[in-house]
């Protein structure tokens, strides 16, 4: 079923075909606008109004696109993430004065293996949380009409994270230890996620902060936990 990038409504159809080069799209019984136009738009718009955080946009992407090769998005995800905090801690006697405030996992060692294991673990940790606390919040509103099976708000999820991928940026030029650059990628990436997990699960903008933060915070502990087991593991 596809769904209306106006007002959310579910459509059976989005467009009539009339032959290989002729379609009309289709108007949302609901609000009684086009109900996908960004069928007819070229892929480079629908990427500007997803950087610029267009709703529309993400209904379109998560809704009534083909998301398989999603699987790709969340390794290079974990890959870039993975790299940055490899070049951090390769980097932790020189820049530990300005990052001992906001980065629990300077003191670890610099192993590839343990770094991607960690970053891994903490990604699973982050989507699993805040998929769980979104399951408990529907299961106390029984009416909630905008329920969504697991898989839709996992790739929501990835693709709200994409706003990680900046980090790339900040890799090349050099500003990786620059903390202002950190928080603005952090809080860009908050944006991405809450518009992609407010479309998706259609909650209030403050709950859906909430859900979101604690799961950051898991985030965070769940790379010290990694680092903490992996040490246990190593003694014994
Ligand atoms: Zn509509």
């Amino acid at each position: 079923m596809y769904h209306c990038v106006n007002c959310g409504a579910e459509t059976e159809e989005l467009y009539k075909r009339y032959s290989p080069n002729v379609l009309k799209l289709l108007k949302c019984d609901t609000c009684g606008f086009l109900a996908d136009k960004y069928i007819e738009y070229d892929p480079v718009i629908i990427l500007v109004d997803l950087i610029l955080l267009e709703k529309r946009a993400y209904r379109h992407l998560l809704y009534n696109c083909n998301l398989k090769p999603c699987w790709k998005l969340i390794i290079i995800l974990w890959l870039v993430e993975s790299f940055r905090s490899l070049s951090l801690c390769n980097n932790n006697a020189i820049y530990v004065p300005n990052w001992k405030a906001f980065q629990y996992n300077l003191d670890g060692s610099c192993n590839l293996y343990l770094i991607l294991f960690k970053t891994a673990f903490a990604l699973v940790a982050f989507i699993s949380t805040v998929t769980l606390l979104t399951k408990i919040k529907w299961y106390f509103q029984p009416n909630n009409a905008n329920k969504c099976s697991a898989i839709y708000l996992i790739e929501a999820l990835i693709i709200g994270g994409a706003g990680k991928l900046l980090g790339l940026l900040e890799i090349t030029w050099g500003h990786i230890f620059e903390i202002p650059h950190h928080f603005l990628i952090l809080g860009y990436t908050l944006l991405c996620l809450t518009t992609a997990y407010l479309v998706i699960s259609n909650n209030g903008k403050l709950e859906s902060l909430v859900i979101l933060g604690i799961g950051m915070i898991v985030y965070n502990y769940a790379i010290n936990f990694a680092v903490a087991t992996f040490g246990i593991l190593q003694l014994v």
